[in-house]
C-alpha cells in the first residue's frame, strides 16, 4: 500500500536520499527562495534564524528542509515530534541540549500537549522557560535561560495550530505538491544514489504517478527497481515502470488502492455524494485525519473530488476515470 507516512525501514534509507543543502533541494522554488534570503541575512548579522513553520501534506520534504536549514546555518539539528513529547520535562530536556543557533525540529507540532506548547511560547519569544520545582505549597518557578535557537515546526495544516503558537513563527512557508518535472529530477537523483539504471522516460513515468510527493516517488522507485532486477535486465524504462506500477495497483493517474477505494465508495454507496468525510473514512476503515491529510488533498487537486458545504462530491472526472456512468447531481 502506498501510504505517505515513512516506515521504519524507509526512515533509514531516507536519510541517504536526503538533500543536505538548498542547492540540492529540488523544487519548492518559492520556499527555497525566501529561506535563502532569510538564512543569508541571519548569517550576515550572526544571529540565529527566525522560527520557521513548514506546512503541507506528508512526504513533501519538511523534515528534509529542517536539516537543510541547519546545514546552511552551520548548526546542529535536534529532531522530535509533537506526540513524542508527553510531558513538559521531555521538552526541557531537548531545549537543554541546544547550542547557540541550533535548530530544534518538531514534526507534527499540532500534536504537542498543551502544557508543552505553552512552555514553547517564552522559549520561542525570549529564550527562557519557567520550570515549576517542588510540590504543593513549596512549589516555585525556576527561571531557566536558553541559548538563541531556531524552532522549525512542521504540520500538515497550518489551521490546526493555535493562534498564539502560529504567531510566534516569523517565517511561515507552505509546501506544495511537486510538479512532474521536479519529481522526475528527484527520481533520477535517487536512482543514481541507488545505482539503478534509469531511462528518462522511466523516471518520468514514476514521477507522473507519485501523487506529487517525493516520499512516494522514492518508494515507487525502489519497488520498480526490484521489478526491473527480477523480471528484466535491471534497466528502468517507461514500459517497465508502467508494468511494475500497475502491479503495485498504482493506476495511470497515480491513484493508489486507497484513493480508488475512496472514489468507489462515494460512487457506489453514496451516489457520488455529498458525503461527510468521517462517514467516508469509516467506510474504508481509515482514520478521518488520514483521509483528510493524505488522500483528499491530492484527489481534490486532481479534480476527482469537490468539497462542498454539504460534504464531498465525486466529480464527473472520477466517474469517467473509474468507468462508471455519470449521474448528474444537483
Ligand atoms: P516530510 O517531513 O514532509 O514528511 P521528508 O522530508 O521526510 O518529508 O521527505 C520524504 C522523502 O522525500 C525523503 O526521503 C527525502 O529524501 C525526499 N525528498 C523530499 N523533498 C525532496 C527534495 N526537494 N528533493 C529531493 N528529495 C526530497
Amino acid at each position: 500500500m502506498v501510504s505517505q507516512e515513512a516506515t521504519a525501514e524507509e526512515e533509514f534509507s531516507e536519510s541517504s536520499l536526503r538533500p543536505q543543502y538548498l542547492s540540492q533541494y529540488i523544487g519548492q522554488a518559492k520556499v527555497k527562495q525566501e529561506l535563502e534570503i532569510y538564512i543569508k541575512a541571519a548569517k550576515y548579522r550572526s544571529e540565529s534564524l527566525d522560527h520557521v513553520l513548514l506546512y503541507g501534506p506528508p512526504g513533501l520534504g519538511k523534515t528534509t528542509m529542517a536539516i537543510v536549514i541547519a546545514n546552511e546555518m552551520g548548526v546542529q539539528v535536534k529532531t522530535t515530534s509533537g506526540p513524542a513529547i508527553e510531558r513538559p520535562g521531555d521538552l526541557v530536556a531537548l531545549l537543554n541540549e541546544l547550542e547557540p543557533g541550533d535548530v530544534l525540529f518538531i514534526d507534527e507540532i499540532h500534536r504537542l500537549p498543551r502544557v508543552a506548547e505553552e512552555m514553547l511560547y517564552s522559549a520561542m519569544e525570549d529564550f527562557y522557560v519557567d520550570i515549576m520545582v517542588g510540590q504543593g505549597p513549596t512549589a516555585h518557578p525556576v527561571h531557566f535561560a536558553l541559548p538563541p535557537f531556531t524552532l522549525v515546526g512542521a504540520t500538515t495544516r497550518a489551521g490546526m495550530l493555535s493562534a498564539p503558537l502560529r504567531d510566534r513563527f516569523g517565517i511561515i512557508s507552505h509546501m506544495e505538491y511537486y510538479d512532474t518535472d521536479d519529481l522526475k529530477e528527484i527520481v533520477l537523483r535517487s536512482a543514481t544514489i541507488f545505482k539503478t539504471e534509469m531511462m528518462e522516460d522511466g523516471a518520468y513515468e514514476i514521477a507522473r504517478r507519485s501523487r506529487g510527493t517525493p516520499r512516494i516517488a522514492n518508494r515507487l522507485l525502489k519497488r520498480v527497481r526490484d521489478f526491473a532486477q527480477v523480471q528484466s535486465n535491471g534497466i528502468v524504462n517507461r514500459e517497465l515502470a508502467d508494468r511494475a506500477l500497475l502491479m503495485l495497483q498504482v493506476d495511470h493517474e497515480g491513484l493508489d488502492y486507497v484513493d480508488q477505494k475512496i472514489l468507489k465508495t462515494m460512487i457506489e454507496l453514496y451516489q457520488g455524494g455529498p458525503v461527510g468525510l468521517s462517514t467516508l473514512a469509516v467506510n474504508i476503515s481509515e482514520e478521518t485525519e488520514t483521509v483528510e491529510d493524505m488522500y483528499e488533498p491530492y484527489l481534490i487537486q486532481k479534480g476527482f473530488i469537490k468539497r462542498t458545504p454539504r460534504g464531498r462530491l465525486a466529480t464527473r472526472l472520477a466517474y469517467d476515470h473509474l468507468g462508471y456512468p455519470y449521474i448528474e447531481t444537483d
